[in-house]
């Protein structure tokens, strides 16, 4: 049922699409009460109007002219007391629309300058603007990319005579960061060192951090010791309804340490999905990291490519941005496995994740 609505959101938004122009939204943030939006240029007008609904709350909706909306950009991320829900869409090709839900009967005056939209959330108090606005987002502004290093403290992952996963993943991460900060990205990791975070926290922190791309580091175990030779390979995911049997199997096995928070994802999973933006970026990214981890390893190394493929891991449910998972390979493969383990191996497998990811944002971005 999700796939026949997914297909015919995907056809609608394919399209409903034309040329946009070229103010972009580049970031939000709430200050003093304030909601500020950044755009890349000017902005050209703004419309104002409020409808009520049935639950007795208003949303006041901004109409933004000539403005566009990046993939994977958002605003809901943000809380403010008296404010249910922030939303920011393309409204159609001339127009991004912000809707504010909230228990309050009006809002003050917003006002805007140059790039910048002021939406007073606090009461008795109209927008102002000062200083300087453009100056402030600046087109050199690093691009943030986010690396999360799958499991970590009680949450092992996958282990193998010795060989645990959340480890090996964790010195890939630290490699990628490092690489991609020579290359001038600002990089965060979600984990700084081996303990325990829930993976809805992992993408909430790519969400705040307003990571312009998330990737999750994995490792992947053969389901029986009995078949270690058989599994072997690079696989790469991103999110979107499973289809293979492996795809479904790996994910099964990476979900599995969040079986009791399933409730919050049914609810929030296909609301996510519906992006058809993000997931085509989200492809576009995974088949970028993909080719140069390739191209890396068979410098040294006789690799197994098993390509890019779709499945629902929940730790990328709820990334606002372009999102993969990363499966480096079997650690129960005689070879693979003793692979994973050395410097060398591991340095270009990062090498190979940064190259993809700059490669990515240059074209992108
Ligand atoms: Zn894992």
């Amino acid at each position: 049922m999700e796939k026949i609505i997914l297909n015919i959101i995907f056809i609608i938004v394919l399209f409903s699409n034309s040329i946009f122009a070229d103010n972009y939204f580049v970031k939000s943030e709430i200050k003093n009460g304030e909601l500020k939006l950044y755009f890349s240029s000017n902005i050209e007008g703004v419309k104002y109007f409020t409808i009520p609904t049935d639950d007795g709350a208003t949303k006041f909706v901004y109409d933004i002219y000539g403005a566009t909306l990046p993939k994977g950009k958002g605003i809901s991320h943000h809380t403010y007391k008296t404010v249910e829900s922030f939303r920011i869409a393309q409204n159609n090709s001339e127009r991004v629309r912000v809707v504010i839900k909230s228990s309050q009967k009006s809002l003050n005056r917003h006002a805007y300058r140059d790039n910048l939209l002021v939406i007073p959330l606090r009461d008795n108090q109209d927008a102002s603007i000062s200083g300087r606005t453009i100056a402030n987002i600046g087109k050199k502004d690093k691009k943030i990319v986010v690396i999360d290093a799958g499991h970590g403290g009680k949450d092992n992952g996958a282990c193998c005579k010795g060989i645990v996963e959340k480890n090996i993943v964790f010195n890939i991460a630290k490699k990628v960061k490092i690489k991609l900060e020579n290359m001038g990205y600002r990089v965060y990791m979600t984990r700084n060192s081996d303990r325990f975070i829930k993976l809805p926290k992992r993408t909430e922190f790519a969400n705040r951090k307003m990571a312009d791309v998330f990737v999750s580091i994995h490792a992947n175990a053969a389901p029986t010791l009995r078949r270690a030779k058989l599994f072997r390979g690079i696989e790469i995911y991103y999110l979107s309804p499973a289809k293979s049997e492996r795809a479904k199997r790996a994910a099964e096995k990476e979900n599995s340490v969040m079986l009791e928070h399933k409730d919050y994802y049914t609810k929030n999973a296909y609301l996510s999905l519906l992006n058809r933006e993000k997931i085509v970026e989200s492809h576009k990214l995974g088949l970028d990291v993909r080719r140069y981890i390739v191209k890396n390893l068979r410098k040294r190394y006789k690799i197994h490519d098993s390509g890019v493929k779709t499945a629902n891991f929940w730790v990328l449910v709820g990334a606002q941005m372009p999102s993969i998972l990363v499966e480096v390979g079997y650690i129960t493969n005689p070879i693979e496995g003793k692979n994973l383990l050395t410097d060398k191996y591991q340095s270009l497998l990062a090498k190979g994740i940064a190259k993809g990811i700059d490669r990515y944002i240059k074209n992108n971005y």
